[in-house]
């Protein structure tokens, strides 16, 4: 079956990218009943940290995307983490000695750094011209025994190309001349990144690389050392960029970009899982809403698209409202009820006011912090102060006059209130006698009513708002600073 890869750099938070890779990776394992692996990538020991590393590896279950080797529970072509590959990867230098592929370069820094400015003023591209690719083993020898320190680099054919056909975007080729000996192994030890990716990607018996776009230049560097080593190249697949709405750079600036703050601020995994997936891929069809499972059976890499995605949360926050929405209204009303309460809404998280509240604010609400701000002016309706001071404002409108003179005439008696504790079918019936009696129905009814008691012109069902309020009330679930 296939073998595919996610294999981040903790040298950070996972940001919507890389989650994106890794959910394709997944996408494309599950729907061809093949496997997903977690590598760890930290060559970089110092930017590398285990923080990084576990919160990574929370945001991905967070999200879901389980995978059947890593370096938290192990498998048949561990280790997992590039750290401690060390051996292996010394195993292969040596192999590619044998073969004459890689070879032992003295050059100290300095006589380094005069190649490098030779080449500049040649206006050429930097490549390495020393000595050490065509050294007579008598000269190593004679280095070795000094205890001269050494680098492994690979012997780059100057002739030929590599040629790879990318899944995503077709045929891409490099003439081999374009690229010079590189270093494959430190002096002090240190394997460098690209020849890590390729070992590990043979050794894993990765089938199938699809990665990020950034990617494709390293792509000819790891092809030689695959063919050095004799292993069946897998097959690439390099995902373009996503952009912000500006079609710049994604960035800090734009919003929220890494998976732990829409966690945070309580997005739903499955929404953002149905999101990033549409960020270069379609069904083909217009539909835009789809389960994990549903994607599992549609997935497939030709529909991945060439050009750049734009990230859009405005999109992704009606997406998320559609995904919330499907949930059984329990749920929306425990993560709701959390959410009031650490707000310091609410003083507890569960019960009939939370409950109501739910049922009520979830339409108009998208992300579950949002439902705070729902709360908040759902509580801050001046129902009161509207008609205590209702003389003293000036009803523009003689349309609004005349329902909120009727309102506040049974607020002043007491009918009001009696209406709103009976209950919704009470508070109806009142509302229709007030239309009668003023001969008014529908929106001329509704519309001004609203304005007179919540001051806005959309909002809840005003029955069902006007009882929430009484059940926080009575129940005394509201906290005073809430009001
Ligand atoms: N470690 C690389 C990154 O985090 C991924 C390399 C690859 O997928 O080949 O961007």
């Amino acid at each position: 079956g296939c073998r595919v890869r996610f294999a981040p750099s903790p040298t950070g938070n996972l940001h919507v990218g890389g989650a994106r890779t890794a959910l394709f990776n997944y996408l494309f394992a599950k729907s061809t009943g093949g496997k997903f692996i977690l590598r760890v990538e930290d060559t970089d020991l110092e930017r590398s940290t285990r923080q990084s590393e576990e919160a990574m590896i929370r945001d991905l279950q967070w999200l879901g995307l389980e995978w059947d080797e890593g370096p938290d529970i192990g498998g048949e072509y561990g280790p997992y983490r590039q750290s401690e590959r060390n051996e292996i990867y010394q195993q292969y230098v040596e192999k590619l000695l044998k073969s004459g592929n890689v070879y032992r370069c003295f050059c100290s820094d300095e006589e380094l750094e005069a190649m490098r400015a030779e080449c500049k003023a040649k206006n050429l591209p930097p490549k390495y011209m020393g000595k050490w690719g065509t050294a007579s083993d008598a000269e190593v020898e004679a280095e070795l025994a000094k205890g001269t320190p050494f680098t492994y680099r690979f012997r780059v054919p100057q002739e030929g190309s590599v040629t790879i056909n990318d899944l995503i975007r077709g045929e891409v080729s490099w003439n081999q001349d374009t690229l010079g000996d590189f270093v494959v192994l430190r002096s002090n030890g240190q394997p460098v990144y690209n020849f890590c990716v390729a070992v590990d990607d043979a050794t894993m018996k990765i089938t199938h690389v699809i990665r990020a776009e950034e990617h494709l230049p390293n792509t000819l560097r790891q092809a030689l050392i695959y063919k050095a080593l004799g292993f069946k190249m897998p097959q690439f697949g390099h995902v373009s960029l996503i952009l912000a709405p500006d079609r710049s750079k994604l960035s800090k600036r734009h919003g929220a970009t890494s998976i732990g703050q829409f966690k945070e601020l309580g997005y739903l995994p499955a929404a953002m899982i149905n999101y990033l997936v549409l960020l270069g891929w379609n069904d083909g069809s217009e539909e835009e809403i789809f389960t994990v499972q549903q994607l599992i059976e549609k997935f497939s890499i030709d529909r991945i698209t060439k050009s750049a995605a734009i990230f859009d949360l405005v999109k992704l926050g009606w997406m998320n409202g559609q995904h919330l929405r499907s949930l059984p209204v329990e749920e929306i009303s425990k993560m709701f009820g959390e959410q009031w309460l650490r707000a310091g809404l609410v003083s507890r998280s569960e019960g009939p006011f939370i409950d109501e509240g739910a049922v009520l604010l979830k339409n108009g609400t998208d992300i579950v912090s949002d439902s705070e701000e729902s709360l908040k002016q759902l509580l801050a309706y001046p129902l009161h102060s509207t008609l205590e001071s209702h003389q003293a404002k000036e009803f523009v409108d003689d349309n609004l006059k005349e329902v909120a003179d009727a309102v506040l005439a049974a607020y002043d008696s007491g009918n009001l209130q009696t209406a709103i504790d009976g209950g919704h079918d009470t508070w109806k019936k009142w509302v229709n006698g007030v239309g009668k009696a003023l001969k008014r129905k529908g929106k001329r009814l509704f519309m001004p009513v609203r304005i007179v008691l919540t001051g806005r012109m959309q909002g809840p069902d005003i029955g069902s708002t006007l009882a929430l309020l009484k059940e926080g009330q009575t129940s005394g679930v509201v906290t005073p600073e809430a009001g």
